[in-house]
Formats: structure tokens, sequence, C-alpha cells
């Protein structure tokens, strides 16, 4: 594909760039056009979705038709509540040992990245907690292997996170943690491959990555935990609570979990958590193979077998190179590829709403770009 073709493509599908956002990222195209078919009036209803009541029948059917959906699209177990809730990933950070870690215990925490590091610092003020694994020293560029994890028997949990958004590594398998309840923060894979819930005790997610826009925090529970919820909470930060009220205490984030809905039926309609993996893989093979056919031009921060099929991250030879490479893939409509400040370079987020076409476009541009400035 040469660059010209590139800037058609800018100009295709209302003037839609290539995103490669981090998050808030890419929607499918269709979830997109359903949405502005709904907006004026939802059907039905008379009224746009941000208009109506969360106590009304037509949003009752929106909230419980998007918790049937994902129900089926991961297969959860009937014993597992599935919440809605708001403050994002972040709150969940504090509200995993505010209802979790009882006074008596403990627990494990793997460090795997910034995200990890930032779940750890929130339960520090709220109880007990031991660090059971981290690959910082090494900047974070792997997953560490289950000998190199120092687990407690009896720890409360054990928290870890699947995907690291900053630096591009991925658990390819979870940690193996016997009966002590798993925790995931799966905010930037959630959704883009099948999953095995009965092996955690929560799984939790901001929406706005992989599974809708920022508002919804999706929450995935074995009913078990909810017992533990202290009766002195706070009201809102209450899994128990939350859970029996099915998410809607209060006003939930009504467009945002709406948005998920339509996001889960887009997985549905096109063959669920299998598919969206096959197409997840070969996006990210394409890239990868890219990177490493570019005799060290291109440099990969993660580890081969912890790389992350959702975030590429990678180096040039100099960050002037970098920055030059910034400027000319956003003025070819491939925007947001500019990394974290913590790893630096390129990252390019390539979650399931991403196209195929949008990863030859940037292998088209890097292998252009290595030729004119190698
Ligand atoms: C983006 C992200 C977060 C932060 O999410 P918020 O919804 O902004 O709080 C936490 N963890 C991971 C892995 C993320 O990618």
């Amino acid at each position: 594909m040469t660059l010209t073709q590139d800037v058609t493509i800018k100009t295709q599908e209302n003037q839609r760039v290539f995103n490669f956002s981090s998050g808030p990222a890419v929607l499918p195209l269709e979830v997109l056009e359903q949405v502005k078919e709904d907006l004026i009036s939802y059907p039905g209803a008379g009224m746009s979705v941000m208009e109506m009541s969360h106590r009304s029948a037509a949003f009752e059917n929106i909230i419980r038709t998007t918790e049937t959906d994902l129900r089926k699209l991961l297969n959860i177990p009937a014993n597992y509540k599935v919440l809605f809730l708001q403050g994002g990933a972040s709150l969940q950070f504090a509200m995993v040992p505010m209802n979790l870690l009882p006074a008596t215990g403990d627990a494990d925490y793997i460090l795997t990245g910034s995200w990890s590091q930032k779940a750890l610092a929130e339960a520090i003020k709220f109880g007990k907690v031991r660090v059971a694994g981290s690959t910082e020293s090494e900047n974070f560029a792997r997953i560490p292997t289950q000998s190199e994890l120092t687990l407690n028997p009896d720890a409360a949990y054990v928290h870890f996170t699947s995907n690291n958004t900053i630096y591009g590594t991925e658990w390819h398998n979870e940690p193996e943690v016997g009966d002590v309840p798993l925790i995931c923060d799966t905010s930037s894979d959630i959704l883009s491959r099948p999953l095995e819930v009965s092996k955690y005790g929560l799984i939790y997610g901001g929406a706005q990555k992989n599974a809708g826009i920022a508002g919804a925090t999706i929450a995935i529970i074995r009913e078990d935990l909810l017992e533990r919820s202290p009766k002195n909470l706070a009201t809102m930060l209450d899994y128990h609570l939350q859970a029996k009220n099915e998410s809607l205490y209060n006003t939930p984030p009504t467009f945002s979990i709406y948005l998920s809905g339509l996001v889960v039926k887009w997985l549905l309609s096109i063959g669920g958590l299998t598919e969206i993996q096959q197409r997840n893989q070969q996006k990210a093979n394409q890239l990868y193979a890219a990177i490493d056919a570019s005799q060290g031009y291109y440099k990969g921060h993660a580890h081969a077998d912890s790389r992350s099929l959702m975030n590429v991250t990678y180096r040039l030879p100099s960050e002037e190179l970098e920055k030059k490479f910034v400027k000319e893939a956003t003025a070819i409509g491939l925007d947001g590829l500019g990394g974290h400040r913590s790893v630096g370079g390129i990252r390019a987020s390539l979650y399931n709403a991403f196209p195929y076409a949008g990863v030859e476009a940037l292998v088209a541009f890097m292998q252009d770009f290595q030729a004119k400035n190698g």
C-alpha cells in the first residue's frame, strides 16, 4: 500500500482517521451508526437514551439486555454478578481492598506496570498488602513467570493486571493461585479474547478502551465474595449493595451502559470472542512482524513472550526521529501513536474495533519512514 492510498483511506468513512489512541479509543463504525440512528428517538421510547429515566421500562430493558448479552459473550457462570459502576478502574483500585481485604488478612499484588502500581498504592491505604512478583527492575518489559511469584496461600486475594496498557505487555495465561480469589484489572483487554470467568473472584475494567465509552466500569464478581463487604462502607462503594440494587441504587451512567450494550451486540454478531481474538492476533502479528523485520530500526519494548495484542510499544533510533515519525504519521491520518512518557517512543493501540487496514497502513508508513530516515 502506498502513502497516497493511505491518504485516500483517511477521506473515506466520513473522514475518520485510523485511531491508535490508548483510551478512550476507537469504536466499531457499526456501533456509531446505530447510535446515530437512535440518537434523537430511541425505538419505541420517543426520546434519546440520554433523556430517559433510568427507572423507565426502556432503560430497564437496555441495562438488562446489556447484562444478558455480556453473560452470553463471556459465558459468565450463574454465581457471578455483573455490575455497572462509575469512577473508572481507578475507583476499583480502592473498592477492591475496601470490600475484600479484611482487617485481619493481607492481599498479594503482582506488579507488571503503572496501573498495578497504582492499584497497590491504593490498597496500602486500606490494609496489609504484599508484592508477590514484579518486573519493575526491567522497566516492566515482561510478565513474570509462575516460578518467580511468591504467593501467600492464605492471602485474601491476588491482584494482577491482565494487559499493561502503557508498557505493552499482556498475560497469556492467568497466574495460578490455587483457592485464593484472583482479581484482575482487565481495563485494556476486556472482551478481546475468551476468558474463563470461573477462574476469577472479580474482573473489572473501565469500558472506554474495548467495551464502550467512558462512564461505565464493568465488574464481574463471584457471589460469595459479596459477603465480605463491611457493614459500615459508604453505600456507593459497597459491592454487596450495588449487586443487591442491580446497579440501579442511584442513576447509573445510562448512555455509557447503552454503548457497552451495542459493543457487546457487535461482538456477538461477528462471532464472539474466539473470532475477535483471531482478528486481534492477526493485527498484532502483522505489526510485530514489521518491527522484527526492521533489523533493529524499530525496537519493541516487550519481550516476545509477553507481547500485548492490544498495545504495541516500540522505539526508534532517537527521540528526534520518534517525534518526526509521530508528526508525519498524524499528517496522513495515523492518529494517536505517541507513546506514554514512561516508555517513550511509539504506542499503537489495536483494540477490538481497530481495523486491519489501519495496521497495513501503519506498516507501509513504517517501511517508507525507515527507507527515508534509516
Ligand atoms: C486505562 C487504565 C486504567 C485507568 O482507568 P480509568 O477508567 O481511567 O480509571 C486502569 N488500568 C488499566 C490497565 C488501564 O488501561
